[in-house]
């Protein structure tokens, strides 16, 4: 139906069939293996002419209905769902890249993502040249040679947005494929499918989930990478989503859009009075100058503040009384985490200045509490850490 009018999000994410018994949520199967009624149909299976479930490390049930949903959800052809947002990432990384490729890989990206490149990928001779995601001629340039191109936009902590549309052109004329770490934005606020990037990958423990309680990831591509992965990569990785945690990410998925509206608007009210407080230096917002190539359709509760040398962070810290300390996001709580932190863990590899983050930022992620009683929270907090 070329003509039909897309189904809406929101109602994709809501509306489902009807399940065994008219239960209105997908049945939690909780086996580990399914068992065939006659010897036929196993033997059908083995040769790949049936697709009858046959164990949970490949295929289960609950984990399929998740997986048809996102990828809907995307935009893309497929998905594959996995025990964390790390699982996705190595196994499309791994699934991508031969010993001795090279990766172009844009500065700023998930401290472990980036770990993940300059440790356990250099052990295989793959090596990974980090380029400013917002430099299109240095990008095009590092393209030259290359397998695959890896983004996060917006990235950690500085809140870069990359232009990808033009990334997606460049590397296709170059024969790299593409692939974005979209856990910022969630499938509601940025579908980069739809500009030619191959793969996108989530940490569906953040606003997916929403609940706090899942650690999970998701890729979503077309049928012939998605394949791949399934038949080379991840079966032998094993790092499977338990039909469990599949069901929590069905329910968290139900109001995402609805929380993220509510992320969005509580996030950029809150930037915007940080922007004119007199002990916040910067703050990296996207939607405070978005540019006008845009991908994004919205902006989620993540982002970042620098504060005055006057403001005392570990007193700012601890003076908080909705925000607590504590990594990950995307839940309906509050937290708040200094760089520092983060520039202390990245200097593993000597990278502290490569990862290029100002000791005086602060990133919070905005959860559902009241917007009002959070910009209290933050001001009374900032005022108890300034000294003059
Ligand atoms: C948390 C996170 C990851 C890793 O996801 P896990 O589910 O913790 O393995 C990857 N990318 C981004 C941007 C993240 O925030």
């Amino acid at each position: 139906m070329p003509n039909a009018k897309p189904i809406a999000q929101q109602t994709l994410l809501t509306h489902d069939q009807r399940h065994e018994q008219g239960a209105v949520t997908p049945p939690i199967y909780q086996s580990s293996l399914f068992t065939f009624s006659d010897y036929d149909s196993m033997i059908a299976r083995f040769r790949g002419e049936s697709d009858q479930p046959l164990y949970s490390r490949v295929d289960n049930p609950t984990v399929k209905a998740l997986q048809d949903k996102v990828a809907a959800l995307e935009g893309g052809d497929a998905c594959l769902a996995f025990a964390s947002g790390m699982a996705a990432i190595s196994n499309a990384i791994l699934s991508v890249v031969q010993p001795g490729a090279k990766v172009v890989c844009v500065n700023h990206v998930y401290p472990d993502t980036y770990r993940f490149l300059r440790g356990f990928c250099q052990r295989f001779g793959i090596t990974t040249q980090f380029v400013d995601g917002d430099d299109e001629a240095a990008v095009a340039a590092a393209l030259s040679g290359a397998s695959l191109l890896y983004l996060e936009s917006p990235s950690s902590w500085v809140m870069s947005e990359q232009n990808l549309r033009q990334l997606a052109t460049l590397a296709r004329d170059a024969g790299v494929v593409t692939l974005i770490d979209n856990s910022w934005a969630s499938p509601i606020f940025q579908q980069p499918l739809l500009y030619g990037i191959d793969i996108v990958v989530h940490s569906a423990s953040k606003y997916i989930s929403g609940h706090s309680d899942v650690v999970a990831g998701l890729v979503i591509a077309s049928h012939q990478h998605i394949n791949n992965i399934a038949r080379h990569i991840s079966p032998f990785l094993g790092g499977k989503l338990s039909a469990n945690e599949a069901s929590l990410l069905m329910r968290g998925l139900r109001t995402l859009p609805l929380r993220m509206k509510q992320h969005q608007q509580s996030a950029l009210q809150l930037a915007e009075k940080l922007r004119d407080h007199p002990q916040v230096s910067a703050v990296c917002h996207p939607g405070l100058n978005p540019p006008a190539w845009s991908t994004l359709r919205g902006y989620s509760g993540l982002f970042s503040f620098a504060v005055t040398e006057q403001v005392d962070i570990p007193q700012f810290c601890n003076a908080l009384q909705l925000f607590h300390m504590g990594v990950s996001w995307g839940g309906f709580e509050s937290l708040v985490m200094p760089a520092i932190s983060v520039i202390n863990q990245a200097s593993e590899f000597n990278s502290a200045q490569d990862f290029g983050v100002s000791p005086r930022l602060i990133r919070i992620s905005v959860g559902l509490e009241e917007t009002d009683d959070l910009w209290t929270d933050l001001t009374q907090a900032l005022a108890a850490a300034t000294h003059r």
